[in-house]
């Protein structure tokens, strides 16, 4: 079983690096490289001539006085430090936020033996500070690292001093959960200490604004500072293990340049538990019955993720789990017949057979859109049924609150810079991904866009509100509008131009295209643009990726254009599609028709090859968009643009169109979670728009699989181990335990608001409970619980290892990363989902219970639901207005207690199976309610392929474990086993319940240690 186990990676492995050559690629002196991935990274140095941060995050250093740089016969280009007062480095003081744990590792070559000279030195003050001294202190012997928050008499850990006159690799590890930090030269284990904080915010505080960071010199006055030379100096906010600062080691030693990633063996980090022991419901069951299940000719059979097991001891258990296997192609199905599919049920022998029969013949049909959204504008959140605030109410107003009070001057800066004019007076640029040298700025500005068009179309109850984003909107597009009519024209009559899209030359004494943004590097003659062209940056980007230019920090390489392109034109449509604002819609268009210009000059191989380059090639929901545009123009060459975007090999599986997600074959796994979602967004807008079927089943087929295997109980998508990178899908299917959990967190929260989007989107063609139940489960316990107590910062990963922490960004919506920019988005059109309404008007769907009012403008009807859900189990709907029409109400799957139904007082006999909408229809009168009651219970939800690791759920809300401090192992907790709620107490109208003594409470509710995964037992 294991040597087959390691078999399989192994040709998993040959598999990643032959199909995802581009995925893999090193770019020079590359961080992907190690196998540790980027979101593990906070800054790197590499001091090879500059002190730039290599890491995305831009915290670039600067210098004390001059820096010197000087040729080093082993790394080539390296920084010099004197000894000398001012000579030494200082990053910025807020790097050391948003951090698990912490780890430092870098070369150092010393040249004096003095004590009290530090490597770095990083804290508030001589109290609260982390430092390491290669010569000890003066009140410490040898190589000493301390961290502390100001307790006396601590040592930290001490090993012999370092040599002198010689490169040495130190790290420093300060792993919060293990509760010790270990010291490494030359990536062997020197020292250790257990004398650490608990938390790394007693050294640091919780915005770390007030830090002085700084590296060769000590926060003791008068100390020495550093003689010596440094060379890739790292920080990240995770705890480096021995395989991974061994791999920085060893791969710094060989040089690290244009050679395909060492994919590192998955750190078997997690506990192990023996493969033969039965967990949870499993070890009572008897026996899980063969499946029948028909396909058609090349089509993969969509198998049952869950099926009815027969239970010991007349028990009542939950479905069963089967794991099936997931071949990367089709060539099982090419024949008509029947054959059969052995699965597996973990922790048992168990080995259920699927037996599929496939048919020939079939053309492949797709569902029409039956459904329809409601307006923003149309759908008002309301106080609970005790008159208190909702959690959606306390997001949605610190959002549009925070919104209000911004400068568009902001978002427009680097559009602005990008075409020479000058800022109007105080206006300041945003940091993080849109700061000067970023090669993503603009990103944030396109999800502004978004948010204060779905602000202003959702705060009809303040129109002192509404006016703020009406004039916000107006301006921002103005302003985008003057620039982009500056593209491609003449300055003044007679000047030069270039209008076409295809002819825009170098920059002005530019020998090649680049994306140097620095203030002395950028180009501004927009004239030479071609028409339509709006960014935040001038066109080199997208120019560069054609002709094959990789993702990376240099002049040379790009970050992903296509992306922030997306953000940008999406924005523009939807403050069109709120406010009918027609320039708006035109510098959406102009652009469009610049891309147009591009891409369909290109050929298919260019473009696929394009699509596929890791990060660079990334461009969020384009073809969404471009589909959009068509819809709305009725203008082909935006459709035919779209399909330009056509991820051929995830969407078809390759050129000729064989297989893929078309055909239901998983080609996502491995993949960048939120590079994909948005791709698969725009399958389904495509699906709409040419109506050509396998644009839906490639979504389809895809939420399928998103859902049943890689689904974390929050209902984010991404987090795997192996791959290391925290933002992908694991290596293989259904294989969380194994291959997710990734230390660099899971979850990004991005890519929920994704998975979000494409889940109501499905829902608007096929009305499956299951759809809903995903999105109330996404929508509760992950885009609710993302955002901070007190401020809308919000998070990018959710981490789900045992008692981890949330960590928020973003406060003032100052600097945002790709998660901060759809929080803005998602905490603006939370009511967006709570009801649908038939395309002719004849039917309405409910299909979540949040007190909330509907204005159904088209039928004259209002809608008024009054509830304390989740903290009551039932809700009311009142009818304002008359009308006959279909009534569907979701039942949820996790309804499992009943389903019970008034109306007007009057018990209503309805069949409400769990997972399913009922209809109710009549003539209804103005006042009538009905009611809706859906008694709550606990259930758990295992990890696919590691039952025993479960998250507890009440009715849809997951209960989280309030932890104490952070800790390595789950939480093991013992349940009865025939009635779980037993094992449990608490009170279920605040939600908070205790299990031996602990603390639940929903997640949405949690900001400290948390463990949302327990190891569970059943008694
Ligand atoms: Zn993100």
């Amino acid at each position: 079983m294991k040597s087959y186990r390691v078999f399989l990676r192994f040709i998993l492995i040959a598999t990643l690096l032959s199909k995802g050559g581009s995925t893999v690629q090193a770019q020079s002196g590359d961080q992907i490289l190690d196998g540790i991935g980027e979101t593990g990274m906070i800054a790197r140095y590499v001091f090879d001539g500059n002190l730039k941060d290599w890491s995305r995050n831009n915290l670039h250093a600067t210098a004390g006085r001059d820096v010197t740089f000087i040729n080093d016969k082993r790394f080539g280009k390296v920084l010099s430090l004197s000894g000398e007062k001012n000579d030494f480095i200082q990053i910025p003081a807020d790097a050391l936020t948003d951090m698990e744990s912490l780890s430092i590792s870098g070369w150092v070559y010393l040249r004096s033996e003095k004590k009290d000279q530090v490597f770095f030195d990083f804290g508030k003050d001589v109290q609260k500070h982390f430092f390491a001294a290669p010569f000890g202190t003066n009140l410490q012997d040898g190589f000493q690292s301390l961290i502390t928050a100001g307790k006396n008499n601590q040592k930290g850990a001490v090993s012999p001093a370092l040599l002198l006159n010689k490169w040495i690799y130190l790290t420093i590890v300060v792993d919060i959960p293990a509760k010790k930090m270990m010291t490494y030269v030359d990536a062997a284990l020197v020292g250790e200490s257990q004398q650490i904080p608990r938390e790394l915010t007693e050294v640091f505080g919780s915005s770390g604004d007030k830090n002085k960071l700084y590296i060769g010199k000590s926060l003791l006055a008068g100390s020495p500072t550093l003689d010596g030379l440094l060379y890739d100096f790292r920080i990240y906010r995770v705890p480096l293990s021995k395989n991974q600062l061994t791999g920085i080691y060893t791969n710094s030693q060989r040089g690290v340049s244009n050679r395909s990633v060492n994919v590192t063996k998955v750190e078997d980090n997690l506990p192990e538990f023996p493969l033969t022991q039965t967990q949870l419901y499993n070890a009572y069951l008897v026996a899980v019955p063969d499946v029948q299940v028909e396909t058609t000719l090349g089509d993969l059979p969509r198998l049952p993720s869950y099926i009815k097991g027969i239970y010991k001891e007349e028990m009542v258990g939950p479905k069963v789990r089967v794991l099936w296997p997931s071949p990367n192609d089709n060539s099982t199905v090419l024949e008509a017949g029947r054959y059969t599919i052995t699965g597996r049920v973990p922790g048992t022998n168990l080995q259920p057979k699927a037996i599929v029969t496939v048919k020939g013949g079939n053309k492949a049909t797709a569902p029409s859109l039956k459904l329809a959204a409601f307006d923003l504008s149309q759908v008002s959140l309301q106080a609970d049924a005790q008159h208190q605030e909702t959690k959606f109410i306390e997001n949605r107003d610190k959002f549009i609150n925070t919104l209000a009070s911004t400068d568009p001057n902001s978002f427009l800066y680097m559009f602005r810079d990008a075409f020479g004019k000058p800022q109007p007076e105080g206006a300041k640029p945003l940091g993080v991904w849109d700061s000067q040298d970023t090669k993503l700025r603009g990103h944030a500005t396109g999800h502004y866009l978004t948010a204060i068009a779905q602000a202003y179309a959702s705060t009809g109850y303040d129109k002192t509100l509404q006016a703020n984003f009406a004039e916000k909107m107006t301006y921002m597009v103005n302003t985008l509008y003057e620039l982009a009519q500056l593209s491609g024209k003449p300055q003044q009559a007679g000047a030069v131009a270039v209008a076409d899209p295809t002819a825009v030359p170098y920059g002005p004494g530019k020998s090649t295209y680049d994306s140097d943004l620095s203030h002395e590097g950028i180009r501004t003659d927009y004239w030479n643009w071609g028409l339509g062209y709006i960014s935040a940056y001038p066109p080199d980007q997208f120019i560069m990726l054609e002709k094959g230019a990789k993702y990376g920090g240099q002049k040379t390489q790009v970050w992903a254009p296509y992306y922030t392109l997306h953000k940008i034109l999406a924005g523009l449509i939807d403050i069109y599609e709120v406010s009918g604002n027609e320039k708006a819609l035109q510098v959406a268009t102009g652009m469009a028709d610049w891309v147009h210009a591009r891409l369909s000059q290109l050929p298919k191989e260019t473009l696929i090859q394009v699509w596929n380059t890791y990060i660079a090639g990334e461009f969020g929901g384009m073809n969404e968009t471009m589909a959009h545009l068509y819809r709305i123009t009725n203008k082909d060459h935006y459709l035919k643009t779209a399909q330009l975007f056509d991820n051929i090999d995830m969407f078809f599986g390759n050129a000729q169109h064989t297989h893929g997600l078309a055909k239901n074959v998983d080609t996502f796994r491995g993949l960048h979670a939120n590079q994909h979602i948005p791709q698969i967004v725009g399958s389904i807008e495509l699906y709409q728009v040419s109506n050509l079927p396998e644009y839906y089943r490639v979504a389809d087929n895809f939420w399928y699989k998103a859902v049943n295997d890689y689904m974390y109980s929050i209902g984010g998508v991404a987090g795997a181990r192996n791959p290391a990178n925290a933002e992908v899908f694991t290596a293989e299917p259904a294989t969380l335990y194994e291959n997710g959990f990734s230390e660099g967190g899971q979850n990004e929260t991005c890519a929920t608001y994704n998975m979000l989007k494409l889940t109501s989107n499905l829902f608007l063609f096929d009305q499956r409970a299951e759809y809903m139940d995903y999105y109330e489960r996404g929508l509760y316990n992950h885009i609710l619980a993302s955002v901070a107590e007190n401020t809308p910062a919000n998070t990018y990963h959710v981490p789900l290892r045992p008692g981890s922490i949330k960590q928020f960004g973003n406060p003032n919506m100052t600097g945002f990363t790709c998660c901060n920019g759809t929080a803005i988005e998602s905490s603006t059109k939370l009511q967006n989902s709570i009801y649908f309404k038939s395309k002719d008007d004849q039917a309405l769907y409910v299909n979540l219970f949040i007190p909330s009012t509907l204005e159904w403008t088209e039928r004259g009807v209002t809608v008024e639901q009054k509830t304390s859900f989740p903290k009551q189990d039932d809700t009311e709907l009142t009818i304002k207005g008359n009308g006959k029409f279909d009534l569907h109400v979701r039942v949820p799957s996790w309804a499992t207690k009943g389903f019970y139904v008034t109306i007007n007082g009057k018990d209503q006999k309805v069949q409400a199976a769990p997972g399913s909408y009922l209809k109710l229809s009549r003539n209804w009168k103005n006042g009538d309610r009905i009611t809706l009651k859906m008694p709550f219970q606990f259930h758990l939800d295992p990890v696919m392929d590691q039952q025993n690791i479960a998250s507890l759920f009440y009715g849809p809300i997951l209960l989280a474990a309030q932890e104490p401090e952070a800790r390595k192992d789950w939480r093991k907790v013992t349940l009865d086993a025939k009635d779980i709620s037993k094992s449990i107490s608490g009170d279920p109208q605040s939600l908070a319940f205790k299990i031996d003594g602990i603390d639940f409470k929903p997640f949405y509710d949690t900001y400290g240690r948390h463990s949302v995964y327990l190891d569970v037992t059943l008694k």
